[in-house]
């Protein structure tokens, strides 16, 4: 029997190593030094992975998945005078003003359709316009559709004016190098299922510190207070405040020492990049169009527009190509029809290559 019956080419969970996998094939307690020293080390970690600026940034992880650690930040972060504005191009910028809203933070959508990358123009009219603004949120790689957003052109108009900047790195942050100190991000969020290739259960957030510790007693939530969970995690040494997904954790270390022994970030970044060219390549010469233009097409999945051709069913392409080992991800987009190919975790050169020829055999609309 063959590991997995199919390699997942979905934005997360994703297909990870047997490494990280048998991680997971013990019970360990919560509370002994052995697991909060494993918790600890996972921190020191992520922030070393985030900046090189590592004494003014600290990391939280968090129950839940990368939803629930978005809106622990958007929960905690912003105070009850406070007024959000957020970037949308897709539906995971779209969920933030949604939480916002619902958690009754003021919140200014700065809307930019699905295909347009994230403006630094149309940010820039807007904090100048309501200067009351307080707080940008932007998606790093617009998972709904693929598009790398323009990180550091926002981050740059939003710290001009003196915002506090919290990025959803979720689907980017382990396969795109980001220095958060760099950019001046304040809190930027990922999770365990995603480029750093372990399993779902938790999330984590890189926080400049002195902005976290501002937000004491700020959280909308007891569950998803994001400096309750700091502060514990600080003066307890690696403990969580609740039950944490043990397994996850230790699968998730597991994959923080697998993506060392890649040669990190920049190698990881090389692998997805590579990944993703094939693709569209191999794509293009079977006939598909990507949807982005490359210039803002993120090396982390990509949409397909559907072939112009009345036999195409995504269903049955879907179907097919689940036989044939590889399970595809549906479009989540209105103004096309389309399916999206991720590229992230186990998944090589070798396994794009097998992916083109499976679909080279299964042209049933032709
Ligand atoms: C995966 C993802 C999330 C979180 O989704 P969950 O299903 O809650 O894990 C948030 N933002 C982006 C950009 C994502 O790709």
């Amino acid at each position: 029997m063959p590991d997995n019956p199919y390699l997942l080419l979905t934005p997360g969970p994703l297909s990870t190593t047997k490494r990280v996998k048998a991680a997971m094939l013990k019970d360990w307690c919560t509370w002994d030094r052995e697991y909060n020293d494993l918790v600890q080390d996972i921190r020191g970690r992520l922030v070393r992975l985030a900046t090189t600026d590592t004494d003014r940034y600290t990391a939280v992880l968090m129950q839940g998945s990368g939803t629930f650690v978005v809106e622990s930040v958007i929960g905690t972060a912003i105070p009850a005078d406070g007024k959000l504005a957020v970037l949308i191009n897709g539906a995971y910028g779209e969920r933030i003003a949604q939480m916002a809203e619902r958690l009754r933070i003021s919140t200014v959508r700065i809307a930019l359709g699905e295909t347009t990358p994230a403006d630094v123009a149309a940010l820039e009219a807007v904090l100048a316009a309501q200067p009351d603004i307080t707080h940008v949120a932007v998606v790093h790689t617009e998972t709904t559709t693929g598009m790398r957003n323009p990180l550091e052109d926002i981050a740059r108009t939003a710290k001009q004016h003196g915002k506090t900047l919290i990025a959803d790195a979720m689907s980017s942050f382990g396969g795109i190098a980001i220095d958060v100190a760099a950019l001046g991000i304040d809190f930027l969020i990922s999770s365990s299922n995603k480029c750093i290739q372990g399993v779902p259960g938790f999330g984590f957030v890189i926080a400049k510190t002195e902005e976290l510790i501002a937000c004491a007693g700020r959280a909308r939530s007891l569950s998803l207070d994001l400096y309750d969970q700091w502060e514990t995690m600080e003066r307890q040494q690696g403990k969580w405040r609740f039950t944490s997904p043990t397994h996850v954790v230790h699968a998730f270390h597991e994959a923080l020492l697998e993506l060392e022994d890649e040669g990190g970030i920049a190698k990881r970044q090389q692998r997805y990049e590579n990944n993703q060219r094939l693709l569209v390549r191999g794509m293009g010469e079977l006939g598909f169009q990507a949807l982005l233009p490359a210039s803002c097409q993120s090396p982390i999945i990509t949409s397909f527009v559907y072939p112009a051709h009345p036999q195409f069913s995504f269903a049955e392409f879907y179907a097919r190509m689940k036989l044939e080992g590889f399970v595809l991800y549906p479009g989540k987009i209105s103004s096309a029809d389309t399916f999206r190919i991720g590229n992230i975790g186990d998944v090589h050169a070798d396994d794009i290559a097998r992916l083109l020829e499976a679909i080279g055999r299964n042209r049933f609309w032709l």
